[in-house]
């Protein structure tokens, strides 16, 4: 039985390719640099990019947040300034948080039935305070993130600091939920945890996975879907 269940938070509680849009279009529009779609569009696959080697372990956060500016603006022809942007682009994106459908009342449902924790990759600055802006902690027993944790997702390290915090913890009664294969399912498999993959976009396993070997538990499209697949789990 699950009574213990770790959610991600980007693009599982909260749509951050919104959230990340329009923060990119905002920084953009006031470093003078028209925000056109194939510029955000490039932006994302740059910030992508430099997260997967963060997960890898080859950059630092600090690396992330300058590279994917820098990168950009290399491309762009653009004399901007990377660490300008970093800081106008975080202020933004402290303010805005979007939910993912349904996740509001997928967390009034599940509060007081499970013990619910967040386990996020994302700077601690910029979470915290989109967490407090959607009135979020009260649905958390805890809140885990990777900054201040020390390590992160889907390094194992993490998963073992986020466990010694909760009292009486059982890996056996646990899952993880997000919407990331490699860190959020593979980091808690390798961490004992049992996985679900919340899949709106409906990809295919073995596209998503990039020919890893990678293998949810459980899939979800919808997170209403949660609910009743954490009781029969
Ligand atoms: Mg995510």
């Amino acid at each position: 039985m699950i009574d213990t269940v770790f959610f991600d938070l980007d693009n599982t509680i909260f749509d951050f390719n919104k959230a990340e849009h329009i923060a990119l279009a905002k920084t953009l529009e006031e470093l003078g640099i028209p925000p056109s779609e194939e510029t955000c569009a490039r932006y994302s696959v740059i910030n992508l990019a430099q997260w997967k080697l963060l997960e890898k372990g080859v950059i630092t956060r600090r690396e992330v947040k300058l590279r994917r500016f820098r990168l950009l603006f290399e491309e762009l022809g653009s004399d901007a300034s990377p660490e300008q942007a970093a800081a106008t682009y975080e202020s933004y994106l402290g303010i805005g948080h979007y939910f993912m459908e349904g996740a509001e009342e997928l967390l009034q449902s599940l509060y007081g039935h499970y013990r619910l924790y967040l386990a996020t990759n994302g700077t601690a600055a910029v979470q915290k305070s989109r967490l407090s802006s959607a009135d979020l902690e009260r649905y958390f027993d805890g809140i885990f993130i990777s900054e201040e944790i020390g390590f992160n997702k889907p390094d194992v390290r993490y998963f073992e600091s986020c466990f010694a915090r909760i009292p009486g913890f059982s890996r056996e009664s646990s899952v993880i939920v997000g919407d990331s294969l490699s860190s959020d399912i593979q980091g808690g498999a390798g961490a004992g945890l049992r996985t679900i993959w919340f899949n709106p976009a409906g990809v295919p396993l073995s596209e998503a996975s990039g020919g890893e070997n990678i293998m949810p538990d459980r899939e979800i499209r919808r997170l209403s879907e949660l609910p009743q697949l954490l009781v029969e789990m």
